[in-house]
C-alpha cells in the first residue's frame, strides 16, 4: 500500500464530516406490492428483535447497517460497508418524486421499482421509469409476487439465486417468461438490465430481483444489492458536512394542533436546529420563517393522543422530521427547504427560487389549467400533457380554487376551459364557482387516466361537432 493510501484510511470521518444514509424510494404500478414490501422490511426488521432495529422517523423508517445485515444474512457483511444503512421513504408512489436528485440535491438517492411479475409492466411502471430517467436516479427492479408463479417452492431465509436455480423446470419456464419480459420492456426504455446476479456494474446496468414482498423470499438480494450499489458508486454523494447548513425537500405540508402549519421535510444534507432561519418553497414564492420546533414521532403514541411527538433540538442528515414553524399555511409539498447559517439570506432565496424554477412547466397563452398536490406531480402532470399535446395555460401546485375556474373561463376556446386536477381537492367556494361557469372541472389520482379522461371528453365533443 503507498502512502497516499494509507493516509486516506487513517483520517476517518471526523465529527463534521459524515458519511449519511442513502434515502431509498419505492415507485410502481398501483397494487404491483410496494406497501407490502415496504411492510415487509419495516417488519422483518422489527421482529430480528433487537432494540434499534429500525428507527422511525417522519415519513420515513432508518435501518441502520447491523439490521440489515442480520435481514441480508451472508450477502451483506458489516465489515464490507461503512456507509450507515439505508432510509426507506415511507410513502410509496411518484406524487413528489420528480424533484429526486435535482440539481445534486436529492429526495431520495436510490429507487426500487416494484413490478408484478405476473403483471408486468403498466402505465405508472413507465411514469416511474421516466422520472427516475430525467433525474438520472440509480434503481433497482423489485420482481415481485413470485410466490404466485404456479409452481414455485419458496426457499424461505436463503438467497434468490439458489432458490432460482432450485426450482422445478416448469416453475422457472413460467417464472423466466415473466421476467425476461420484463427485461426486454426495460430494453425498450432504453436501460440495459439483467437478472442482478448476473449484473457486474449496477451503474451502467439495472439489476433485477425477483421476489415475494409476502413471503419475504428475495428481500435479503435486494437489500444486498442495494447496499452494494450505495457503496459502490453513491459514496462520494453521502459525504456530508453534518454541521453545515440542512437542506432537504417537502414530502407533506400539514396542520397539526398545537403547532399550525407544520412540513415533513427529508434531510439530505447537513442539519437543521431549532431557532434556525429557514427557507421554504411555497405557493407564492420563498417563504422565510424560523424554526420553532422539530419533531419525531414519539415511539408507540396513540394516534389520536395530544403527545404524539418528541421535540429534538437538533437534526442531521439524512432524516426525516417535521418542522414546525410560522407562515408555513403556503409551504408546498416537493418543494425545497434551505437552513440560512453561513450565508445570507437572500443568497439562499435565490438558490430556492432557482430550484423552484426548474421545474419545467411549458405555459402557452391559451390552454388548460392544472392542478397538483405536489411539484413532482406537477411536473409529471406537465410533462405527460406535453406528449399528449395539451397546450397548459397555468400550472400550480394546490386545490382547486375560485381563482382557477376565474382563469380557466377565460379561454376562447371550450376545450381549454378546462382544469385537470391531480390528487387535488375542490375549495367550497370554488365548487360555487365551477356551477356557475362553463368550466369542466376533471380530477383523478391517477395521471395517465386523468390525460385519458381529458382526450376522451375533446374526443366527444369533436365527434359532436362533426
Ligand atoms: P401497492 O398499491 O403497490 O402499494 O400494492 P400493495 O402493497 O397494496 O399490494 C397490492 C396487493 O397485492 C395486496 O393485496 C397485497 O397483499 C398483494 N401482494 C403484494 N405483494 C405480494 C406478493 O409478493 N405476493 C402475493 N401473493 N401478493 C402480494
Amino acid at each position: 500500500m503507498s502512502d497516499t493510501d494509507a493516509d486516506a484510511d487513517a483520517s476517518p470521518a471526523t465529527e463534521s464530516n459524515a458519511l449519511r444514509t442513502p434515502i431509498v424510494a419505492v415507485l410502481g404500478h398501483v397494487d404491483h406490492g410496494k406497501t407490502t414490501l415496504l411492510d415487509k422490511i419495516r417488519g422483518s426488521a422489527v421482529s430480528e428483535g433487537e432494540a434499534g432495529a429500525i428507527t422511525q422517523h417522519i415519513g420515513a423508517t432508518a435501518v441502520p447497517l447491523e439490521t440489515v445485515s442480520q435481514m441480508a444474512g451472508s450477502l451483506v457483511k458489516p465489515e464490507d460497508f461503512d456507509l450507515p444503512g439505508l432510509l426507506f421513504i415511507d410513502t410509496p408512489g411518484h406524487h413528489s418524486f420528480s424533484t429526486l436528485r435535482s440539481r445534486g440535491g436529492a429526495l431520495a438517492d436510490i429507487a426500487i421499482v416494484v413490478v408484478d411479475v405476473n403483471d408486468g409492466f403498466q402505465p405508472q411502471t413507465l411514469e416511474a421509469l421516466d422520472i427516475l430517467k430525467r433525474t438520472g436516479t440509480p434503481f433497482v427492479v423489485a420482481a415481485n409476487k413470485i410466490d404466485t408463479t404456479p409452481g414455485w417452492n419458496p426457499q424461505d431465509g436463503s438467497p434468490i439465486q439458489g432458490s432460482y436455480d432450485s426450482q422445478s423446470d416448469s416453475a422457472r419456464g413460467r417464472l423466466d417468461e415473466n421476467l425476461y419480459e420484463i427485461i426486454g420492456n426495460l430494453s425498450d426504455e432504453g436501460f440495459s438490465a439483467d437478472l442482478y446476479w448476473r449484473v457486474q456494474n449496477f451503474q451502467k446496468n439495472v439489476g433485477v430481483v425477483p421476489l415475494s414482498a409476502m413471503t419475504g423470499e428475495g428481500i435479503p438480494d435486494l437489500l444486498a444489492v442495494l447496499m452494494g450499489l450505495s457503496q459502490r458508486y453513491m459514496k462520494e454523494e453521502m459525504e456530508i458536512d453534518v454541521s453545515g447548513p440542512g437542506a432537504g425537500t417537502v414530502l407533506e405540508v400539514k396542520e397539526e394542533r398545537g403547532f399550525g402549519a407544520t412540513v415533513d421535510v427529508v434531510l439530505y444534507d447537513g442539519s437543521v436546529r431549532e431557532d434556525d432561519v429557514i427557507v421554504v418553497g411555497g405557493v407564492n414564492g420563498p417563504i422565510v420563517t424560523e424554526v420553532r420546533a422539530l419533531l419525531q414521532p414519539r415511539p408507540n403514541a396513540e394516534i389520536r393522543t395530544e403527545k404524539r411527538f418528541d421535540k429534538v433540538e437538533e437534526v442531521r442528515a439524512a432524516a426525516g422530521i417535521k418542522i414546525a414553524a410560522p407562515d408555513l399555511d403556503d409551504a408546498m409539498a416537493g418543494a425545497p427547504i434551505r437552513v440560512v447559517r453561513d450565508r445570507s439570506e437572500e443568497e439562499v432565496i435565490e438558490d430556492v427560487t432557482s430550484e423552484l424554477a426548474e421545474i419545467e412547466v411549458d405555459t402557452a397563452d391559451e390552454g388548460v389549467v392544472v392542478k397538483a398536490d405536489t411539484l413532482g406531480s406537477l411536473e409529471a402532470m406537465a410533462n405527460a400533457l406535453k406528449e399528449a399535446e395539451v397546450p397548459i395555460l397555468r400550472a400550480e401546485v394546490g386545490d382547486v380554487a375560485p381563482r382557477d375556474v376565474a382563469v380557466a373561463s377565460t379561454a376562447r376556446e371550450m376545450e381549454n376551459k378546462v382544469i385537470l386536477g391531480f390528487s387535488v381537492d375542490v375549495l367550497p367556494n370554488a365548487e360555487d364557482e365551477l356551477e356557475t361557469s362553463e368550466v369542466r372541472l376533471f380530477r383523478d389520482d391517477v395521471i395517465y387516466q386523468l390525460v385519458e379522461e381529458y382526450e376522451e371528453f375533446i374526443d366527444e365533443r369533436q365527434r359532436a361537432q362533426q
